[in-house]
Formats: C-alpha cells, structure tokens, sequence
C-alpha cells in the first residue's frame, strides 16, 4: 500500500486530485514532433513525468509511464524537404537523436514511447468509429471532427467558440462543415512522401488522433493522468477529450500540464541560442545542473532559461557535491531526528502537485543545519531526497566522474593524439565549467574534482 497520499492540480477542474492507490496509475504525457533536435523545453516535460512516476513508486504506487513521439506532421515533411531526404528517414534519424538525447538524462526511459507511424490501424479504426456515430464527417479525402456534435467541447481550456482557432491549413476551412470543426485524417497531397490506405482513401492522421488512440492502447480507456505543456491545451488536448468522450470512452481523470521554458528573445538570438538545444545544454553543463535546473521551479510555472539560471544550476549542484565530500555517512537517523524531520518534508512536498522547489529548499535546510553542527544521518537523507529528484548522481562526486565528464575527457584524448590543442584546450575549460580538473599523468589523464 502506498506510503502517502498524493495530489496533483488538475487543469480540467483546478482542484487538487487524489491519485487513487488502488489501481495502476497510468500517465500519458505527450511527445516532442521530431522535426530537429530537441530542446530544453521538450525536456520539461520528460523530466517533470519521469520524476513523478519515480517518486510515486518509491511511495508504493505501481506506475506505467507512457511519452508518445509524433513521427508524421507537416513540420516534419517541410523539414525533410529542406535536408533533401525522405520523411520516413529522417524522422527515424530525428526519433534517435531524441533518444539519445533524453538518454543522457540518466533518468531511464519511459515505460512505453509509441510512434504515431506503428498506430495507424487504430487510428483508423477509431475515426472510422466517429464517422459511424456521426461525430465525423469525409470531405475531399479528408476527415472532420464535428465539434458541436460533442457538449463538453471548450471544457478544458475555457474558450469560448469565437476564441478557437484549430490553427490548420489554409484552405482546409472549404472542406469544413464548420471552421470549429478539426481534421483527423488527411488526405495524401503532392510532395508528400508517405501515405496509408484507408476507407477515405489513402492519405495520413492529422495529428490530434493519435495521441487519443494510443493513450488508450497502452492505458486503456480510462487513465489516471494526461499530462503535457500548458501549450498543447488548445486545441491539442481540447481535441483528444472530443475525440475519445464522443467515441465513449472516459479518458484521463485529471489533466497535469508543465508551464512553458521562457527565453531572453534578444540573448537566444546571439550567445545563448546554441545551448537551448538539449544536446548543447548537457555538453556544457553536465546531467546533474541540467536536471536540477529543471526541478529548481514548480512544474506548473513558467521558467527563465538562460546562462544565468545553467549558472545557477551548475553552483547549486557544487554545493552539494561539497558537502557529500565534507560529511560522510554511517550517522544514526532515529525517526524524530531533524535528517529524518526534512526526509519527511520533503515527500510531502513531492506529494503535495509535485513541489520540487519547496523539496529542494528542504535539501538546502538540512545541508545548512548539518554544516553548522553534527545532524546524525543527515549525509543518507540527503542522498535519499537527491535520489528521488534524479540527482544522486551529486553523492557519488568522489566516486569518479560522470558519463559525460568521462565522454568530454575521452574525446579531450582524441583531440591532443590529433594534435588539435585549440579543441583539447576548449574541453578542458568545458570540464572546468562543469567542476573537472584534468590532470595529465604517464598513465593518462584523470578528472579530479575542482577544489
Ligand atoms: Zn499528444
């Protein structure tokens, strides 16, 4: 039975919802459109769904986890097109890159990550059921959802009908019964590389309807939480609920939504603009500032991006290491002890929507205490509670470097046998930035952590 109960702020209804510890909790959260590499805002999401079925296990829930990837979109032709390669090849390309990319997280991956392209049969299938009970229509090879035939419409979001825009094409509004109405399938045009057969003829999902078909065959038909970026309300998720209530099925049961990465238009467009890009980010920062950048705000709220807040990120992560290499453990930590006190705050914050903030403010609290004075046990807490948020990576610092320190020294290697010392020496200012010290030795070089 799970240890506590935990709540989370439903979008749908703005209350706080009890996760039932009955059952399987199942979370959708939708994907990144893999049109380019992804970036530190198509992290967010990963990181905030990734941790939460951590700490939610660690509390005796059983979770599956569920992050789709969208692998056909127009985005993804126009951006095929302007590589010269086919769609298909370069959204499997771009499918690996993102892989890799979240790989290096150090987070695991989600328990199920399906591919709009390998669900198309059940795509079909449930369009093919909205048409048969008159929630859709074919138009020109095309298929519609008919919005008003659904009452719940606009419920997530609170718009009113003059205010949704479904954002399609031009000229997909003469194919419409109603400019509310949005497509679910789309008929195949020129120049487009891909197609599936269909009853309307061959042609591609609209992208709304896979996530509906594919939350369903991985969840079922009723799931604990849907979750995704506060974009992606309307008219993407606003979409999903139409679909799949009008087709009968409950769907989610509450609706978490992360709050946008925000930029420095100005600084994005000169100096900064290169680490945006998640692989970039990691390179430069390492796993460790990367992930507690993204814990450092409560998922709901916006956060600022940008070489200040990675700064930030990257002293705060020191600190810790610090104190790992000051206090060692073997400490007592009787129930009532303050390590034990902060332990408990800190789940209960985790419990309580997720406040990763006020979890981490509770880590910060114990390594002060514990700097000040002798708190039994307060080395094991700290490295509980950092375990948790996918940090315990900062109470192996004396261990040895991480993964990518080590990768960064390994190519640091390949650059002087080259004798590229330009490249040697931009790494080992990169390692610095990141808390390594090279040292060169008849054996090689090790990283030994910055004093
Ligand atoms: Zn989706």
């Amino acid at each position: 039975m799970p240890v506590r109960e935990v709540r989370i702020r439903d979008t749908l209804s703005g209350e706080l919802r009890t996760l039932s510890s009955g059952e399987e909790v199942g979370i959708y959260a939708c994907g990144p459109t893999v049109y380019s590499r992804i970036h530190i805002g198509n992290a967010r999401p990963f990181v905030v769904f990734s941790l939460l079925a951590r700490f939610l296990r660690s509390e005796g829930y059983r979770v599956k986890l569920v992050i789709n990837v969208t692998d056909v979109n127009d985005k993804i032709y126009d951006a095929a097109r302007e590589a010269g390669e086919p769609s298909a090849e370069f959204a499997e390309r771009m499918t690996a890159a993102y892989l890799e990319d979240t790989e290096r997280l150090g987070l695991g991956r989600p328990d199920a990550e399906p591919l709009a392209t390998e669900t198309i049969d059940g795509i079909v299938a449930l369009i093919a059921e909205l048409v048969e009970s008159g929630h859709a229509y074919e138009s020109g090879g095309d298929v519609y959802f008919r919005v008003r035939s659904f009452d719940g419409y606009g419920k997530l979001s609170n718009r009113e009908p003059q205010d949704m825009d479904q954002g399609e094409e031009a000229g997909s509004e003469l194919l419409k019964e109603d400019p509310l109405d949005f497509a679910l399938w789309k008929a195949h045009k020129e120049g487009e590389d891909t197609r599936w057969d269909s009853p309307w003829g061959p042609g591609r999902p609209a992208w709304h309807i896979e996530c509906s078909v594919m939350a369903e065959e991985e969840l079922g038909p009723s799931f604990a939480i849907h979750g995704g970026g506060s974009d992606l309300v309307f008219p993407h998720h606003e979409n999903e609920i139409a679909q799949s209530e009008a087709a009968g099925r409950p769907f989610a049961r509450a609706w978490m939504h992360n709050g946008m990465i925000e930029t420095d238009a100005a600084k994005m467009s000169k100096s900064e603009g290169n680490i945006f890009q998640l692989s970039e980010a990691l390179d430069r920062y390492g796993r460790d500032a990367v992930v507690d950048y993204l814990v450092s705000g409560h998922y709901r709220q916006p956060l600022a991006f940008g070489v200040e807040q990675m700064e930030q990120a990257v002293a705060r992560c020191e600190r810790l290491r610090n104190f790992f290499r000051e206090h060692s453990a073997g400490g007592e930590r009787p129930p009532d002890s303050p390590a034990a006190k902060r332990l408990a705050a800190f789940c209960d914050a985790l419990a309580d929507d997720f406040n990763t903030p006020r979890a981490m403010a509770e880590v910060f609290e114990l390594v002060g205490e514990a700097n000040r004075g002798d708190v039994p046990g307060a080395p094991e807490a700290v490295g509980e509670m950092l375990q948790l948020l996918g940090l315990g990576s900062l109470a192996e610092a004396e261990a040895g470097a991480d993964a990518a320190a080590e990768e960064l020294l390994a190519e640091r290697e390949e650059a002087r046998a080259a004798r590229d010392f330009a490249r040697a020496d931009e790494i080992r200012r990169r390692l610095a930035d990141l808390g390594w010290e090279v040292r060169d030795s008849p054996d090689g070089a090790r990283l030994v952590p910055k004093a």
